[in-house]
Parts: structure tokens; C-alpha cells; sequence
């Protein structure tokens, strides 16, 4: 998978590392120095910083593991240095991207630095809104390339005496996807002895992979879900989120709403707003009565603008008019301000400027298609194409 054979440090659990240090027989105090050098404000990248370990383990440890799994191509500062979004390279030259978003103190809100993670390069489930979904599937991500992003910005943050305060599973990718792996690193975040992280302050997000939801759910509470809703009605989610082909409306409403019961979590719903397609009247009282009564709470986002889509976002007073109707039915809403838009902070859009501009036919081909499946869908038509491979495999 990546040119360096070499498994990523922080991808071990505490006993692969204790079996480790025992295997260069050593003892074992030593697997809980690595440890703090690794974990503590982010750690280090270097073995040869690791100065608690005798020169033999530090040589063997590097012979043996790498130290960070993701590289630095470009950080870009947006929003007067309040978003931070990077793209990271891997091993083997796939393109990754995580946000590091700062709130400061506001009235009896503490400040907050919340970093959004990419579990996968790419993603197959290709909402057409999504810059990410444009690029299609590259692979799954190693546990440590997905914790190794947060080591990344907790360092950054370090310099500056401050921590990471949340962190959402939000950027490239579908993490019930790559679930077993996303266990992996949000055990690893919470872990007090690794990163530390309270399971309220970890978000993962799906776009409704049903089986996913109800193994996360069978776990118990561990993090805070949130799910991708974008429409409530099915003709309109088949073309916004075409996994709705195979898991519709229904059933991952009743798959979140069984886990909000479980777990005692209130679900997040997040609703990306387009202008004149998912923004309607209608849409609005579909959404209120799908989710009325719910333990949940809606975030109604503007889109960013992605290229090669015909959509915008929705105006401002066309959002907040939607958000009265969901409140008006009891249902917790609240309006996000975009971020980092003059960096392309929208989930997707760095790597996509990479991988370079398609043919213009393609673009114009794509664009028609979608105004097409959005008429479409207004007027209650379903899609008939198929639900997206499962590239990522069945959770
Ligand atoms: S919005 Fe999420 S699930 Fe949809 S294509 Fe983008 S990364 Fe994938």
C-alpha cells in the first residue's frame, strides 16, 4: 500500500509496543517512554529526538517503524489565521487533507480548536457537491496516517501552549468505511495514556452507511454521530448523496435514531444548503417532520463552491428562513459559518486543484446531468442509476 514498509508508529495499541520492546529485550518502562514521546503535545518525528532511550533502541526503532505517516505539501491561513487547512502527502504520493479550525472565547464559551480528519484519500460515494467526490476512491487510510494528522496539529498547536479541543471525522472520505480502522484511531485519541481526547469532543460522520451505524451503535457510546443528511426527501438525497440509493432516508433516520436511544447521544445532522435544490419550502417542512421529537440537532451549512458543479450556496436570508421552519417544529437547529473559503477549505478542494483541471466536454457533460437529476428530483422522480461500489468494502 505505501513504498515504505515500515508499519506507523502510533498505529501500535499499548500491547504491540510492550511486545515490541520486549522483543529488542529491553525493559518494559521503555514502551511507556516511546509512548510520551510520541503522544505528548503531538510528539515527535524523529526517533533520534527521543532522548530518554539509549542510542541502540532509538536506532532500532527507527530501523524498524516510521515516526510520522503524513508529510506537509502546503499549509494554507485563511479567515485572518483562524482556519488552517493542510494537505498532506503520504507514502505513496496519495494527497490528504485536514482543517484546523480556532474559536476564540466568547462570553462563557471557552475557546476551542477543532481539527477536522480525513479517514480516506478520496471517497466513492461521490456527492456532487463535495470537492472530495469529484476525485473519486484512492484507499483507505492507515490508522496511523488518521491519528498522525492530529499528532500534526496538536504540534502546531504546542508552539503555542494550546491543545486540540475536538476533533470531527469530517474531511475526505466515508469513515464507516474504513471502520475498523476509525476504531482503531478514535481508541487512540480517546486513550488518556495516547492522545487524551474525551469521547463528547470526537465526532465521526457518515453519510448514512446503515450496517455501519448499528455497529457503532451496538459498541455504545464512544463518540459523538453525525450524519450527512442533505435532504430529507429520497428523490432528492439519491442525487446529493447517491449511497441513498442503497440505504434511503428512513432507514438511516431510524439506524441513528435507535443509537440516540442506545447511547443517550444526541445525533448531529448536518444539511449542506444549495441554492434553489435542497433550500425549498418543501424540503424544510420534509426535514422538520422527518426529524420533529428526535434527540438530535441540525447544522445548516452553506455549500462551498465546488468547481464543475452548476449549484451555489443559498443566500443567507433563504437559510435562515429554513432554520425557522425546523425550530418552529421543536427541532434544534443552528446556522455554521463557512471557513476558509478564500484557501478552498471545503473538504476535498485542495487535493482536486492537484489532480488538475478535467476536459471541458466532461465538465459541461457533468454539469448538465445534475441540473437535470436536481429538476428531477424537485418534481419527485427518483433516480434510476445504481447505489456507488462499496470500494472502501462492507462495514
Ligand atoms: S461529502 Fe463526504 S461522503 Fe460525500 S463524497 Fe464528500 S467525502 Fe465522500
Amino acid at each position: 500500500m505505501t513504498t515504505d514498509a515500515r508499519p506507523g508508529l502510533s498505529g501500535l495499541t499499548a500491547d504491540e509496543l510492550a511486545a515490541w520492546v520486549k522483543a529488542q529485550g529491553e525493559p518494559s518502562f521503555r514502551a511507556r517512554q516511546i509512548s510520551d514521546a510520541i503522544w505528548k503535545d503531538g510528539g515527535t518525528t524523529e526517533a533520534a529526538e527521543v532522548r530518554t532511550l539509549p542510542g541502540h533502541l532509538r536506532v532500532a526503532l527507527e530501523r524498524d517503524f516510521r515516526l510520522d505517516t503524513v508529510h506537509d505539501s502546503e499549509i494554507r491561513v485563511a479567515d485572518g489565521g483562524l482556519t488552517e487547512k493542510v494537505l498532506h502527502r503520504l507514502d505513496d504520493g496519495e494527497l490528504i487533507e485536514s482543517v484546523l479550525m480556532h474559536y476564540p472565547a466568547r462570553g462563557a464559551s471557552r475557546e476551542r480548536h477543532t481539527l477536522c480528519i480525513s479517514s480516506q484519500a478520496g471517497c466513492a460515494v461521490g456527492c456532487p457537491f463535495c470537492a472530495t467526490g469529484e476525485l473519486g476512491f484512492g484507499r483507505d487510510l492507515e490508522m496511523a496516517e488518521i491519528v498522525d494528522q492530529a499528532r500534526h496539529a496538536a504540534r502546531r498547536l504546542a508552539t503555542d501552549r494550546k491543545r486540540l479541543t475536538n476533533i470531527v471525522f469530517m474531511g475526505m472520505g466515508e469513515p464507516l468505511l474504513n471502520l475498523d480502522r476509525v476504531l482503531a484511531a478514535v481508541e487512540a485519541l480517546n486513550d488518556p495514556k495516547r492522545f487524551g481526547l474525551g469521547a463528547r469532543h470526537i465526532t465521526v460522520s457518515t453519510s448514512g452507511v446503515v450496517p455501519g451505524i448499528r455497529r457503532l451503535t451496538a459498541l455504545g457510546p464512544q463518540f459523538t454521530l453525525a450524519i450527512s443528511l442533505h435532504a430529507a426527501r429520497d428523490a432528492l438525497r439519491d442525487v446529493l448523496v447517491p449511497l441513498n440509493r442503497r440505504w434511503p432516508v428512513a432507514e438511516v433516520v431510524d439506524a441513528a435514531r435507535d443509537h440516540a436511544h442506545a447511547t443517550g447521544r444526541r445525533i448531529s445532522y448536518e444539511y449542506t444548503m444549495i441554492g434553489g435544490v435542497n433550500d425549498t419550502d418543501l424540503d424544510a417542512r420534509a426535514l422538520a417532520d422527518l426529524l420533529r421529537g428526535d434527540h438530535a440537532h441540525v447544522n445548516l451549512i452553506p455549500m462551498n463552491q465546488v468547481a464543475h458543479t452548476p449549484w451555489q450556496a443559498s443566500p443567507m436570508p433563504v437559510i435562515e428562513t429554513f432554520a425557522a421552519v425546523l425550530l418552529e417544529a421543536g427541532v434544534g437547529t443552528t446556522i455554521r459559518r463557512n471557513r476558509g473559503q478564500e484557501v478552498g477549505a471545503a473538504c476535498g478542494q485542495l487535493a482536486a486543484e492537484r489532480a488538475g483541471e478535467p476536459p471541458a466536454p466532461a465538465v459541461a457533460r457533468r454539469r448538465e446531468r445534475l441540473v437535470l437529476a436536481s429538476a428531477a428530483a424537485l418534481r419527485g422522480e427518483r433516480s434510476e442509476e445504481p447505489a456507488p461500489a462499496m470500494v472502501g468494502g462492507e462495514p
